[in-house]
């Protein structure tokens, strides 16, 4: 018998969530954010089940928009991180992608290139993350110069968000005014351009961000991206079942330790189910003593360090658990947002990072 892990996606949560941040923008476009194989949901799968859906799947790399161009996935495709040598412009072209741009050598690149037809481009503004974009003024000559570039079809005005998950920081109305300063530059009436800078926190918490595309991530899986609890986010519909087995349970004395470095120890006694699932498997190994479990639906504690291929739980207060008990680690029932808490992350962090030891069901 193979170790019970399991990782299961709900497609269906996926299809609702997409559906439901397509509703809180009626006259934009939703995007669908499936980089790092979405979030560790499977990119393929995820592109598969949106369908029609989605009018535009956004990845990180060339790798990754060429996987599912190999799996048939006939849907626009945008790089969100452009390219990162002439060469690729290639396979842009022949893969019919867009493409971010983001600083200069990347525009002479594309200016300089032979293209079989123009492509649709966006054009990054740095607001205030500091980490990929032009400035204000770099941008407006840029626009100039793809304005009239045969190799350009249209453009797009895009930023991203430093704050968005903490929607009253006043950080983020500052990006929102650099923005628009930015594309002022070059219209006097900003609306006749096109714009996104809406990822899933200020898709679902600051309107005045909705642009012509948004690009939801996080929320398509049905993970809050809010820093602290927001009922916009109570909608969404975990897509990812993370969960596994009880393979041993042991009674314990007080005073007797449980696992690697002995750092937790029983002060009744107590009983510890051993589960079949550790950080080889996903789960974090700086999940500290504490942080939930669910055997059999009841909450119960992780009791000392998570080992590569087991972890602990304290179920002296549970009833009738017996081997072979389900032990969900995250999913619908447990908010993986909790377990990040527990160990210092981000959900974010946790469904994108599972090993692929473990093989994806889909439902
Ligand atoms: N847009 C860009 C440029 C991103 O880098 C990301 C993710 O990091 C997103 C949109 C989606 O963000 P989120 O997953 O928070 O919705």
């Amino acid at each position: 018998m193979s170790r019970p892990i399991s990782i299961t996606i709900d497609l269906d949560a996926i299809r609702h969530n997409f559906d439901y941040a397509q509703s809180l923008a009626k006259s934009s476009h939703t995007m669908a954010v499936i980089k790092a194989d979405a979030y560790g949901h499977g990119a393929v799968a995820t592109a598969r089940a949106l369908g029609d859906k989605a009018k535009l799947l956004a990845v990180s790399s060339i790798e990754e928009a060429v996987i599912l161009r190999q799996n048939h996935i006939k849907t626009p495709i945008l790089l969100l991180e452009g390219c990162f040598c002439s060469s690729e412009l290639g396979v842009v072209d022949d893969l019919n992608l867009q493409i971010v741009l983001h600083n200069q050598q990347q525009i002479q690149d594309l200016l300089n290139a032979s293209l079989s037809a123009p492509i649709d481009v966006w054009l990054k503004v740095d607001t205030g993350m500091h980490r990929l974009g032009l400035t204000a003024h770099d941008s407006a000559q840029a626009y100039q110069q793809l304005l009239t570039s045969q190799n350009v079809r249209s453009i797009m005005w895009m930023t991203h968000f430093a704050t968005s998950d903490q929607p009253d920081a006043p950080f983020l109305e500052g990006q929102l005014e650099h923005f628009r300063t930015a594309m002022a530059l070059v219209s006097n009436n900003v609306s006749d351009l096109s714009f996104s800078m809406a990822n899933s926190a200020a898709l679902m918490a600051t309107p005045a961000s909705h642009g012509a595309w948004n690009r939801p991530g996080i929320m398509l899986y049905g993970i809050s991206p809010f820093s602290q609890p927001n009922t916009l986010a109570e909608p969404l519909i975990p897509a990812m079942q993370f969960s596994s087995k009880v393979i041993a349970l042991r009674s314990l004395a007080v005073g007797e330790s449980v696992g690697y470095g002995a750092t937790w120890v029983a002060q009744q006694p107590s009983i510890i189910a051993t589960v079949a699932a550790g950080y080889g498997d996903g789960y974090p190994r700086n999940a500290k003593s504490g942080t939930p479990v669910l055997i059999n639906g009841q909450i119960a504690p992780l009791a000392g360090r998570v080992s590569m291929d087991m972890l602990c739980v304290d179920v002296t207060h549970l009833s009738n658990i017996k081997v072979g008990a389900l032990a969900e680690l995250w999913g619908k029932e447990l908010d993986v947002n909790q377990i990040a808490h527990w160990s210092d992350t981000v959900g974010y962090e946790l469904v994108t990072r599972m090993p692929t030891r473990a093989k994806r069901s889909f439902i």
